[in-house]
């Protein structure tokens, strides 16, 4: 009796102790397959692109982020070469299966990844930049390489930030020499002792340095207010009473001694009220749009300025006769350094800020700014400014 007592407890104990195991092994795999989901979750949902390559550099996966970037679909992209994928267009970049060939990953601890940026060209043959960061895949005892995982970044916005930045240094430069060589020039002419000139040539000379003092001042200003616009993300406004007919006069009166060809006419109703701003910002307003109109309408026409109260706020306009603007540039000249690329804006100083800090004072002041023009039609600039801004 005792023996078969014995039995059946050893049994027991067995099935016990293998039930326990297949219970472990359930939980295991549970647990497995839970980590294989959120990883492919992970891999599914990353805003990187994520290339997994075999020990051959063969396409294994790419995730939908990647699909996108490259135009690649997975499937299509599946078992394919890697450099087929990353198809470098910049020199100098690093090669994955060199570095490989050189020893990589031998010693992960100096360099667990491996890391290059560049111009790749897209499964359409357009142009893509990107970041890319190397991981291996190694086997856990011996080290071997079973695979690389690629992170893959999207820095084709970054790259068209530089590009812009780039542009516009030498826009700048360009833009800063012009007046500094007319300033120069003309008063080495007037300096020179071998020569004595008439009144009216001394008068003439005068209000070309003028002018040009005036436009690089401009330039100057314009160039402080983006910087500090991009540190600061917007403006700090000083408000005080401005009298907008009066500084608009006084604007016009400046801006008709620089062109014969144009009529500067002011357009505002006796009773305009005077609103709470910040003067200087919107004399700068005024300033960019006003330079704006004569610059653009090369054939010279009537330029207005005016505004009149409505409510709450008043609404203000300058219009022009000139070249216009084509529908599709519209919401693109309010960008930072954006020009319309055609002769007459190439061969026209600018940097490209004027509108953009036009939009960000009237914004700035809770004001809204809205355009009307066609090619050939003149232009007009309209933006409301609220009468009683608060601090
Ligand atoms: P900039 O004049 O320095 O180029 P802006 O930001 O002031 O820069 O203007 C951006 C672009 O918008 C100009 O290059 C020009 O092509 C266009 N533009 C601005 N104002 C006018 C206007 N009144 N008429 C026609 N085009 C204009």
């Amino acid at each position: 009796h005792s023996e078969v007592t014995e039995f059946l407890g050893q049994a027991l104990q067995t099935i016990t102790a293998q039930a326990a195991i297949a219970i472990h092994h359930a939980d295991l795999f549970r647990s497995v397959q839970q980590e294989r989901q959120r990883l492919a979750t992970l891999v599914k949902h990353s805003a990187d692109g994520i290339l997994i390559l075999d020990s051959e550099l063969r396409v294994e996966n790419l995730n939908p982020a990647l699909e996108r970037m490259s135009g690649w679909p997975a499937l299509t992209a599946y078992g394919r070469n890697y450099e087929e994928l990353l198809d470098w267009r910049s020199a100098d970049v690093l090669d994955l299966r060199k570095a490989i060939a050189a020893g990589w990953p031998e010693n992960p601890a100096d360099q667990p990844t491996l890391y290059c940026e560049g111009k790749i060209a897209r499964r359409d043959g357009l142009p893509f930049y990107i970041g890319v960061t190397y991981a291996p895949l190694r086997h856990q005892n011996r080290g071997k390489l079973l695979g690389v995982i690629a992170n893959i970044r999207d820095l084709s916005r970054k790259m068209l930030e530089q590009e812009q930045q780039n542009l516009f240094i030498s826009t700048i430069s360009h833009e800063l020499k012009t007046p500094v060589a007319l300033i120069k020039g003309y008063a080495n002419t007037l300096l020179r002792t071998d020569a004595s000139w008439d009144r009216a040539t001394i008068v003439e000379g005068l209000q070309v340095i003028d002018e040009e003092a005036d436009r690089l001042d401009a330039l100057i200003k314009n160039m402080l207010n983006a910087s500090r616009l991009q540190a600061q993300d917007g403006f700090v406004l000083q408000l005080s009473e401005v009298d907008l007919p009066q500084l608009v006069a006084r604007l016009a009166a400046r801006f008709r001694t620089q062109s014969e060809t144009h009529r500067i006419s002011l357009r505002f109703p006796p009773d305009f009220p005077t609103i709470r701003a910040d003067e200087d910002r919107i004399r700068e307003v005024f300033e960019n749009l006003l330079s704006n109109a004569l610059k653009y309408s090369p054939a010279g026409g009537e330029v207005e300025i005016g505004g009149e109260r409505r409510e709450e706020e008043v609404l203000l306009f300058v219009r022009d006769e000139g070249m216009g603007i084509a529908e599709r540039e519209i919401d693109r000249i309010f960008e930072r350094f954006y020009r319309v690329d055609d002769k007459l804006s190439r061969s026209t100083p600018g940097a490209g800020l004027g509108l953009y800090l036009v939009k960000s004072i009237v914004s700035a002041h809770q004001g809204r700014l809205h355009l009307r023009s066609a090619p050939g039609r003149g232009s007009v600039f309209y933006f409301t400014l609220p009468i009683a801004l608060e601090e």
